[in-house]
């Protein structure tokens, strides 16, 4: 199936310039979903304990893929809505900065961790998640996204680490 076209472009939004790439057109199809999620999950032949997903479209995405692979799955919050003691990693937006945070007892050392989100676009996000999971001793196994845009060189960010992508924009 040609998922890309499953995926619907917003002209302009959320500012003038810039296509966000609208994942609910493929969330809604059952066919095509069973396809992202079956090719995500396919893709990591290691052994993996957790799957970390990003709020809030990777907690769609991630806990159908640790579904998926038999895994446990790790949400990463924005700031202020985790209840228990948490970390948390900044990282840089074109103006300014975001955090991103997660418990600290979300990870036991040496858990072997796949980063999983909907779409990649400069990598800051999936720094900052990559960052959390190593503070807690965890092995980051890959990154696994449903929409990487490409020439955006996140690769470039998350170098040394494996990314792989169902949906290539670019
Ligand atoms: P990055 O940190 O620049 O790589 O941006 C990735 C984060 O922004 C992810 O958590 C995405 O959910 C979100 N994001 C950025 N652009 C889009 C888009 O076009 N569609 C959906 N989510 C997006």
């Amino acid at each position: 199936m040609d998922l890309a076209s499953k995926i619907r472009p917003i002209y302009d939004y959320p500012i003038d310039g810039i296509i966000f790439r609208d994942i609910t057109t493929l969330l809604k199809d059952k066919a095509a979903f069973k396809e992202a999620i079956d090719k995500m999950a396919e893709a990591f032949y290691e052994e993996v304990d957790l799957i970390v997903g990003v709020e809030a479209r990777g907690f769609i995405i991630g806990s159908a893929v640790a579904y998926a692979m038999g895994c446990g799955f790790v949400p990463v919050r924005k700031p202020g809505k985790l209840p228990s003691e948490k970390i948390s990693s900044e990282y840089k937006l074109e103006y300014g900065t975001d955090s991103v945070e997660m418990h600290r007892d979300a990870i036991e050392k040496g858990q072997r961790v796949l980063i999983v989100d909907d779409l990649l676009a400069t990598g800051g996000t999936a720094g900052a998640v990559v960052n959390l999971v190593e503070e807690l001793g965890g092995e980051v196994v890959g990154l696994n996204f449903l929409i990487e845009l490409v020439d955006l060189n996140a690769r470039e960010k998350l170098k040394g680490y494996n990314v792989k992508s169902v949906i290539k924009f670019k």
